[in-house]
């Protein structure tokens, strides 16, 4: 059935932005019956990026376009969050170029934070323009509010004395503001400033949370008092989890190993689709795993270390080496009954979804942590690079979902000892706090439940947003 709106999505690189990107796309299709077009950037170098790409176009839910590469040859710029800004910024003339050889083209644009500037070709082409942040409301509060922070505040973020305030808002404490608005003479911070005020030119924006995990938060964007004289109107639509991949149901040694693992007896531990650590800390992590006598399954990455002082991978399985020269000498024979070690990927939302899994160590990447949500699985969080000290501060503190080392993992080396205290704490529940954390993630699970389900706010917000784009 061809419907009324033709809705098109733009995805920047990276797998952080790809799997919500495609899901979202795969719900408004096959739920809300639209005629989908996903504009892809792809990494070039991301054989794993390509193989989501491939499947993406065989299931055949939505039209997926790879755009061509831009020119870079001429970018100097080094960080992450810059390149991306550039990158996307060059594929501006190329979605123009390809919007107008569709012969039905969209009328609706939708664009996630890093490709807000091709809101130009919405403008252009007379489609309505929304944001879509694969993030929580939090993070999207300090986007919107960064170009006010930009005009009163004086210094470095970092150096400030007290946590900067956003109205309505928990503030963000100056250790926890996000990595590109660090320095403030660096090309990225003024490339997260201009998406910031592309996302409040948007008509409307979509987020990957729920009303009731952050109500305040919400209500303050959508308030004309408060954070709502800035942002447009902000729908919760979430959580937008990937579905896990086939391989699902055992076919693979990890998951044979995990089906005989007694139920929720096993962490999981992963750094997203870029993380890494340091050879020291593996080490640590490596001896913690071991010390907290749990079971794990644990995705292991060579340590790696960018010009900028970032631990950095493309998740590329072409960097496939041998995990035993990362890890403690006897390590994997040690384990080799109560622990799988992986190299480079695994399956996370199957993992994550195995009865056996009971916690997770993870990086508090935004879409990892909705996935440990959605299945109720208590974290050890453990952030590392973009928004991901605010993530580990709203999952410890404010919702309580999981425990953090006492200093942050990109400052000081965690020692084996607190790692295995921690793993301890989510896993065994030795104590209240373990008990109160495990409960909470159940608690979580059952609320996200409930927001997707008929009748919850997340199902309600995403047909009105439907009924929106004009359908
Ligand atoms: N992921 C995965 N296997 C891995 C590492 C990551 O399936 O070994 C997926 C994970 O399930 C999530 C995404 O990659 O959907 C990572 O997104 P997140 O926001 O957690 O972190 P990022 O990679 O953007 O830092
Ligand atoms: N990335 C990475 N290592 C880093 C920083 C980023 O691999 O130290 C990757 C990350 O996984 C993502 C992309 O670069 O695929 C963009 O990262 P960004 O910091 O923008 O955050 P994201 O929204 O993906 O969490």
């Amino acid at each position: 059935m061809e419907s009324a709106a033709h809705v098109a999505l733009i995805s920047s690189p990276g797998m952080g932005h790809l799997f919500p990107a495609l899901e979202f796309a795969t719900r408004l299709s096959t739920r809300h019956r639209l005629t989908v077009t996903v504009f892809i950037v792809p990494s070039r170098s991301s054989s794993a990026e390509n193989k989501v790409i491939a499947a993406a176009q065989a299931a055949g839910l939505f039209t997926v376009v790879e755009l061509p590469p831009a020119d870079m040859s001429d970018v100097t710029e080094s960080s992450v969050v810059g390149r991306l800004a550039i990158t996307m910024r060059r594929h501006v003339p190329i979605l123009r170029s390809a919007v107008s050889a569709m012969t039905s083209p969209p009328s609706v644009l939708i664009a996630d934070i890093f490709s807000i500037e091709s809101f130009a070709v919405a403008d252009e082409f007379d489609m309505k323009k929304y944001a879509f942040v694969a993030s929580n409301a939090w993070f999207l509060a300090v986007m919107v509010y960064a170009q006010v922070w930009d005009r009163e505040i004086v210094g470095q973020y970092v150096d400030q004395k007290e946590p900067l305030q956003i109205p309505g808002c928990e503030s963000v404490r100056p250790c926890d503001v996000i990595d590109p608005l660090l320095d403030r003479t660096e090309q990225q911070y003024f490339e997260i400033l201009k998406l910031g005020m592309g996302i409040a030119s948007s008509d409307g924006v979509l987020v990957n949370t729920w009303d009731e995990l952050q109500d305040r938060t919400l209500a303050s964007l959508n308030d004309r008092n408060l954070l709502g004289k800035i942002s447009p109107p902000v729908y919760s639509i979430g959580p937008i989890v990937r579905q896990p991949g086939s391989k699902k149901g055992g076919s693979s040694e990890l998951f044979n190993w995990l089906s005989k693992q007694p139920s929720e007896s096993v962490i999981y531990v992963s750094f997203g689709s870029g993380g890494t650590l340091s050879f020291e800390q593996m080490t640590e992590v490596a001896h913690g795993l071991e010390m907290s006598r749990q079971r794990f399954v644990w995705v292991v990455r060579a340590p790696k270390v960018r010009s900028d002082g970032a631990f950095f991978t493309t998740g590329d399985e072409s960097e496939e080496q041998s995990l035993a020269k990362f890890l403690p000498e006897g390590f994997l024979e040690r384990t080799s009954e109560v622990g799988f070690v992986v190299s480079m990927w695994a399956d996370q939302t199957a993992v994550l979804g195995s009865p056996a899994v009971g916690g997770f160590f993870s990086h508090s990447g935004w879409n990892s942590a909705l996935e440990s949500i959605t299945n109720g699985v208590p974290m050890v969080v453990w952030p590392l690079y973009a928004e991901q000290r605010m993530n580990a501060t709203m999952l410890t503190e404010e919702i309580g979902v999981g425990v953090r080392s006492k200093e942050l993992p990109t400052n000081a080396l965690i020692e084996r000892e607190e790692i295995a205290a921690m793993v301890r704490k989510i896993m065994v529940e030795e104590d209240d706090e373990g008990k109160a954390i495990r409960a909470k993630a159940k608690e979580l699970q059952r609320s996200a439940a409930k927001a997707l389900g008929e009748g919850g706010s997340s199902h309600h917000n995403f047909a009105r947003v439907v009924k929106l784009f004009g359908c």
